[in-house]
């Protein structure tokens, strides 16, 4: 069987048009690179998640042998809803040299590039495998590229080096900060609120909660590393969301708060988060328990990415500038799922993909047509290196 032969551009036209927004199934893109690959005489393998909804694939081409490149990327995309798109969002549109679709930019074109050059991939002498590796869920938490990590450490030849294709205009990017996030409930108990005495607020004492977050983003800022690579350089807080009380004149009796924090990589993810949760439990507690018995706290982990650390990814560097050529090396504050595989893995990682970080998430995303040229220039050169001894 002939497999499919298609440009970058047409392979990203096809992937644009699965809605992989994360609320739904990636099921129908995965089949489709799946069929592709198969059709290529390449068989993969597929992680699914627990309800069987999505699934993470990988697929290797070339010997199966250790020392090979991991090209690595997420299916699924952030919601375009409430957006002012001019173009369909599904349909890649090209105008001015710009590629517009939802996707485009993070992260489609980096495996469509890649996917397009598998026949490429088939006529060469490789002496180092190819390892395609797509992901569910990264957009709402890093959640598919666990098992993805962990199935590919236990059955794929330990590879070389892991490039994880987020938007960094083709530059090379050796560490990131990490994210955790939490939702905080907060019980009170209703009371008239010119009764204050009688009952509890549980907005009230939300409130003291984001003080004591705002203190110890102090201390982290007083603390932070003078020279660092990361802007801002002190690991940061934020509260999302707040929802709470039924009325202007009642003591709220619930409040819940969305909130959070990015890490650098010297610290572990959890610290910051498990330090908050000792302090809602033996500062703020009692003070609440005091007012009325039935206060109470209590405080979820929604999501962790782990910090992506520069340690030990020197030789993903040497190797991705070469294919790139771009000679900028630098750290970003937006987590990617390099944290996870560097670790799972054990493996020099690094972050390097065509587009711009800047239209990530936005309406009317897009990524230069040059930047897919520059992306297909990258697979080219490493191609080069994989028929290498
Ligand atoms: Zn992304």
């Amino acid at each position: 069987m002939a497999g499919e032969i298609v440009s970058s551009v047409e392979m990203l036209r096809k992937l644009v048009a699965f809605d992989t927004t994360s609320r739904f199934s990636n099921l129908a893109l995965i089949e489709y690179v799946q069929g592709y690959l198969k059709g290529h005489g390449i068989d993969s393998k597929l992680v699914p998640n627990e309800d069987g909804s999505k699934a993470n694939l990988f697929a290797t081409i070339g010997p199966n042998v250790p020392g090979g490149v991991v090209l690595s990327g997420h299916t699924d995309v952030v919601p375009v809803d409430g957006q002012p798109w001019v173009t369909d969002p599904w349909t890649l549109t090209l105008k001015d040299g710009k590629y517009y679709g939802r996707g485009t930019c993070d992260m489609k074109a980096f495996y469509a590039i890649g996917l397009a050059m598998l026949p490429q991939f088939l006529k060469a002498p490789l002496k180092k495998p190819i390892h395609f590796a797509l992901s569910y869920d990264e957009e709402i938490g890093c959640f598919g590229a666990h098992s993805l990590a962990a199935r590919m450490a236990s059955e794929v030849p330990k590879p070389r080096v892991i490039i994880i294709g987020e938007p960094t205009m083709m530059t090379v990017v050796h560490a990131h900060k990490g994210s955790q996030s939490y939702v905080t409930k907060f019980t009170g108990f209703e009371a008239h609120s010119s009764m204050t005495h009688l009952g509890v607020s549980a907005i009230h004492f939300a409130g003291e909660f984001i003080h004591y977050l705002n203190t110890v983003q102090e201390e982290l800022e007083a603390a932070a590393p003078k020279n660092s690579e990361f802007m801002p350089a002190a690991a940061t807080f934020n509260v999302g969301t707040i929802v709470g009380g039924t009325a202007g004149n009642i003591l709220a009796r619930e409040c819940e708060v969305l909130w959070g924090y990015r890490e650098l990589p010297t610290r572990p993810i959890e610290e910051l988060g498990e330090r908050a949760k000792k302090w809602l439990k033996e500062e703020l507690l009692p003070k609440m328990k005091a007012k009325h018995p039935a206060a109470a706290i209590e405080t979820e982990l929604r999501a962790s990415t782990p910090a992506f650390s520069p340690e030990g990814n020197d030789d993903a560097k040497a190797l991705a500038g070469s294919w790139s050529g771009s000679n900028t090396v630098g750290a970003v504050v937006y987590a990617t799922e390099a944290g996870i595989f560097r670790k799972v893995l054990g493996v020099p990682t690094v972050v390097c993909g065509p587009g711009d970080i800047a239209q990530a998430h936005q309406p009317n995303e897009f990524i230069l047509a040059s930047q897919i040229d520059a992306g297909e220039e990258f697979m080219k050169r490493m191609l080069e290196w994989c028929c290498r001894n």
